[in-house]
């Protein structure tokens, strides 16, 4: 029989925030942590303290027991380099394998993970089950945790959507885990949803058409950490007939994934084009087996303004000017912005509009959010049926009283309990 002693939860940032999620869960005198992540509004240099969790910076608190990363989005982990070297992460493994593959184009923290979420898993920490489940986002190797300590049980979803590539919002809401007493549910677009997201495969068809009324070059621009999007561009490029062109960053990306059915050198109609400041990086850093390992696949600048019609490049935001400058993208090519949308509102994607309408490319945009719409989170509940429904990484927690029936909003930082006695 188990001993009921309940299980308190406190939300540190999220309760009215998108990013910067950090939730405390406590249970028989243990405590886990939920995510460090660093606040989207922080500017890059910009200091941010840990939240104020007994033993998260100083390691000196016994009944902490760990830290889970649902995923290896810095919202979600960017405050790890602030956590003290004792106490365990737990996260994925390749999501621990791509943030640490990142790490020479783009140095941050790293996930220096002491144990890793496996989907469908459940193991221990104290007196926690943990059971990570597998979801879409646009993170590679993503979770949602169900915590069960206490004789209660709580699940957090972390970040998910129901209109990626994979099969695992489907799968959930078939086999949802039983007897949740509170869902900790993301809502980043409650509230501020205009539309129902374009499915991943969506864009991919649209990405397909742009790309075959283009008469020269295509380049699009996205996270090289976004996987799901490497394989679309990649199906949309084949659908087209062109040769997808990718970058050392989405190689490293591909090759830390673990997964040979990720687009990857070695497959058909897929090359490897490096951009100047890559180049410059390898020469810098000596790690001249980098470029060795894409030597047969690399096709150069010159080739692509030789023949332009052939390709589509994808890769950050700056591979575009270096395009422009090289009149390797000019006119009768298309740029595709395949990202948020709020980063071409800022300096430098104002940059890159000016740039571009220079030179007489248009700017399409094609992208979907790796968030759930409204409807796919009402799904969710309606098959976890919870027993209270709490609101994070939103903005709209007061809207999702109207969406989600039991939901009971809670505020940053205060204690609440799981159970369904009054907190
Ligand atoms: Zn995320």
């Amino acid at each position: 029989m188990t001993t009921t002693t309940g299980m308190r939860v406190r939300v540190h940032r999220g309760c009215h925030e998108v990013g910067g999620t950090c939730v405390e869960v406590e249970a028989e005198g243990a405590r886990l942590v939920l995510d460090v992540g660093r606040p989207l509004t922080a500017g890059r240099e910009d200091e941010v303290p840990l939240p104020d969790v007994p033993g998260l910076a100083d390691g000196a608190d016994p009944s902490l027991l760990g830290v889970l990363i649902s995923h290896g989005h810095l919202d979600h982990y960017g405050l790890l380099d602030q956590v003290h070297p004792s106490v365990p992460v737990y996260a994925g493994r390749a999501a621990t394998a791509i943030i640490e593959a990142a790490q020479f184009f783009s140095p941050g923290p790293s996930l220096r993970t002491a144990g890793h979420l496996v989907d469908g898993e459940t193991f221990s920490i104290g007196p926690f089950r943990v059971t990570p489940l597998l979801v879409d986002h646009s993170a590679f190797d993503a979770y949602a945790v169900v915590l069960e300590a206490g004789g209660e049980r709580l699940m957090y979803t972390g970040d998910l959507r129901g209109h990626g590539r994979k099969r695992t919002f489907e799968r959930l809401l078939a086999s949802p885990p039983p007897d949740v007493d509170a869902l900790l549910m993301e809502g980043t677009h409650v509230g501020s949803e205009r539309h129902e997201p374009r499915t991943e495969a969506r864009v991919e068809l649209d990405l397909a058409a742009t790309f075959r009324a283009t008469t020269s070059l295509a380049v699009v621009a996205s996270s090289a950490q976004n996987v799901d999007r490497l394989v679309t561009v990649y199906r949309a490029a084949r659908r087209a007939g062109r040769t997808l062109l990718v970058d050392l960053y989405s190689v490293a990306v591909a090759g830390a994934t673990g997964r040979s059915t990720i687009p990857q050198p070695g497959f058909p109609s897929l090359g490897v084009w490096l951009p100047r400041r890559q180049r410059v990086r390898v020469k810098e850093s000596g790690e001249f087996h980098r470029t060795a390992a894409v030597r047969p696949y690399r096709v150069f600048t010159e080739e692509l303004v030789a023949h332009p019609e052939r390709y589509v490049v994808l890769g950050g935001q700056s591979v575009a000017h270096e395009l422009l400058r090289d009149r390797a993208l000019a006119v009768g090519g298309t740029f595709v912005w395949s990202m948020w949308s709020g980063y071409l509102a800022e300096p430098s994607g104002a940059r890159l509009r000016e740039a571009t309408r220079a030179a007489g490319v248009p700017v399409v945009e094609h992208h979907t959010s790796g968030r759930a719409s409204v409807r796919d989170l009402r799904r969710l509940v309606d098959a976890v049926k919870p027993g209270a429904v709490v609101p994070i990484h939103t903005e709209g927690a007061d809207e999702f009283v109207r969406h989600f029936p039991g939901t009971t909003p809670r505020r940053d930082g205060a204690w609440w309990s799981v159970g369904t006695e009054a907190s």
